[in-house]
């Protein structure tokens, strides 16, 4: 049987899987019908995990217990930037962990980013699988593309927790461009212009043929819808402070709603020029007295609070094409994807800078997906002819004396790629030397991204620049990064693991794969006690409903009354049994009222026929 590789595009707000089936790239539903599943992860009262779709529907009255957006904090450090702005804003409590990464805290558990981030992928591999009927093992997961090293790591490791194989990391906009040309036999330059939830990226690529080459790509990983609805709240927030004196950034319930309404008023404002935020009963101050928020938003106010954000998206484009050496009027086609894409404002600032009219044949909110399940499709049949030429990001380098960055592999390098550099002693006896190996691009090392750091050690003590040493620096398809070296007097090779910051260590990651498996042997136990209870009674119900006839036409005999009884010794045993949620013992007695349902059928039937002659 093929194997089946699924395409999942991670998102901020939504995610979604895909599988190419028969040749055709296509969206899988989730069970409640639904293309996109929210990215959102919660704890029950009573300690049941929630995800997707049924963690949404809790969140109003359940926002400290509610995790959304963790993809702005994948891979991220506390002292980040990023780490400090969600902790302000949102709702749930995120706390240092303890490799200088960052935990979310849901009741009173503690979670690692990557791990909530993998109960959303498992979520994912359910709902393939429920489709499938197959188990699926393996994935290709989208990233932005200007995640950097530590983002794709974690990313790769929420995989592994959720027992799925990530085969290959793509870029979103990358995997958007697979999928608006696959199959078409495309010559064309485009520039896909992504703008989701929570992250920016722009690409440029030349498709000729089957061949996907991306030319240049920049982003800002903190920009996107969660930004702008911060806009709107805090509109609100400080007209409603004006007009009543009260400040609601302390009352996080009253903040979720807002940041619901928010939302939603944007999202409405995409096709209407104006919307009300309607909020009744937002706050009770301590003395009692109830307050209402109720505010028109129009579209133009909208634009007016957010257009500095698309304006900064505009100016990554403009960078973009500048390190591409293509000039706006050779391309042919600009892709739009992200669901924030659909704002008017953006649209006509896009059409404007590009001067084109973006492409209107792809679903901004799947075709991420559908292009990851492409390159899945590609990856394990070899029959396909496509072949995906990406870059990196982010220039990758060393920390050099007087605290530079020395760049061994440029920004937009294509990938796979690989960079030697020749380390000699500085001191006479050095034995050892530590490398710093940095992802970013400014000169100064202290700016950029800290990969990893390792000692080279066991050197022969020798006059100072005697002892060679060189260290290869080399990126995956994935666009992650590793590093080897060679001691070139000996040609003994060194092996060197740049343990990337995921925020887990290898030992973590191994409990948290087993904890995982061990969850979901105990949700399909539970989904498999849910089937027989269902099963169970569905038969004790058509019981009773026989059991009329059946006495009627048995009860006569003593043939027939010992059927009766036993046949309610079965149900009292089977309701004994439900009610212990008894699932071994619940199998057993199936059988028993499959063959009792059997049973009085039987005679239903022969009395009708006797009846009818
Ligand atoms: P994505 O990450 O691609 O799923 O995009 C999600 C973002 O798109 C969220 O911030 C949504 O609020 C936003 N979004 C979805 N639909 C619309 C719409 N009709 N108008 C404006 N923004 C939208």
């Amino acid at each position: 049987m093929a194997e089946h590789v699924v395409g999942i595009d991670l998102g901020t707000t939504n995610t979604c899987v895909a599988i190419v089936e028969q040749g055709v790239p296509k969206v899988i539903p989730n069970k409640g019908g639904y293309r996109t599943t929210p990215s959102m992860v919660a704890l029950s009262e009573s300690g049941r995990r929630l995800v997707g779709h049924l963690a949404k529907r809790q969140v109003l009255t359940n926002p400290q217990n509610t995790i959304y957006a963790a993809k702005r904090l994948i891979g991220r450090k506390w002292n980040s930037t990023a780490g400090r702005t969600v902790a302000q804003t949102c709702p749930y409590t995120i706390a240092e962990g303890p490799h200088g990464d960052i935990r979310l805290k849901i009741r009173d558990q503690v979670y690692s980013v990557p791990e909530i981030s993998a109960f959303i992928l498992q979520e994912m591999k359910m709902i393939a699988e429920a489709h499938l009927g197959v188990p699926v093992e393996k994935a290709v997961v989208t990233v932005p593309a200007y995640f950097n090293d530590n983002q794709r790591q974690a990313t790769k490791d929420a995989g592994r927790i959720a027992g799925l194989e990530v085969i290959r990391i793509i870029n979103e906009p990358t995997a958007a461009a697979l999928a608006y040309g696959f199959g078409k036999n495309l010559e064309r330059k485009v520039a896909v212009y992504d703008l989701g939830g929570g992250t920016f990226d722009v690409s440029i690529l030349a498709i000729g043929h089957g061949v996907f080459e991306v030319i240049s790509t920049a982003g800002d990983t903190f920009l996107g819808g969660e930004n702008f609805d911060l806009r709107v709240m805090q509109y609100l927030i400080e007209t409603f402070e004006e007009d009543t004196g009260v400040n609601l950034r302390e009352d996080r319930m009253a903040m979720q709603r807002l940041k619901d309404a928010a939302e939603k008023a944007r999202c409405d404002l995409s096709s209407a020029r104006e919307a009300i935020v309607d909020l009744p009963f937002l706050h009770t101050s301590p003395s009692g007295k109830v307050f209402h928020l109720q505010e028109p938003l129009t579209q133009q106010q909208l634009e007016g609070l957010t257009e500095d954000l698309i304006e900064q998206t505009i100016k990554i484009c403009e960078r973009t094409l500048a390190s591409a050496g293509v000039d706006r009027k050779q391309l042919d086609d600009v892709v739009l994807v992200g669901g924030m894409t659909r704002m008017p404002l953006v649209q006509r600032r896009v059409a404007e800078f590009f001067a084109i009219e973006p492409c209107k044949g792809v679903n901004p909110d799947e075709v991420v997906a559908l292009g990851a399940a492409i390159q899945a499709a590609a990856l394990v049949d070899e029959q396909h002819d496509l072949l995906l030429l990406d870059v990196t990001p982010h220039s990758l380098g060393i920390m050099i004396v007087g605290g530079y960055f020395h760049r061994l592999i440029e920004q937009n390098t294509t990938i796979p790629t690989r960079a030697g550099h020749v380390f000699t002693t500085v001191r006479d006896n050095q034995t050892s030397v530590k490398i710093l190996v940095l992802q970013g691009e400014s000169e100064k090392a202290a700016e950029n991204e800290l990969l990893g750091e390792f000692i080279l050690s066991g050197l022969r003590k020798a006059p100072r620049g005697q002892v060679e040493v060189e260290v290869t620096f080399s990126i995956s398809v994935d666009g992650i990064v590793s590093v080897a070296a060679k001691d070139l007097e000996t040609g003994r090779e060194q092996c060197i693991t740049v343990t990337a910051t995921s925020g887990l260590t290898e030992d973590e990651l191994k409990e948290l794969v087993k904890q995982s498996q061990a969850y979901m042997i105990e949700l399909r136990a539970s989904e498999e006690l849910e089937r027989r209870r269902q099963q169970c009674e569905k038969l004790i119900d058509s019981i009773r409903e026989l059991l009329p006839q059946v006495q009627e036409a048995m009860s006569g005999t003593r043939f027939g009354r010992d059927a009766i009884a036993k046949a309610e010794a079965v149900v009292r045993r089977a309701e004994g049994e439900l009610a212990r949620a008894d699932a071994r013992a619940l199998g057993d007695t199936l059988e028993s009222l499959d063959r009792t349902v059997s049973m009085f059928r039987n005679v239903a039937h022969k009395r009708s026929e006797a009846a009818q002659r």
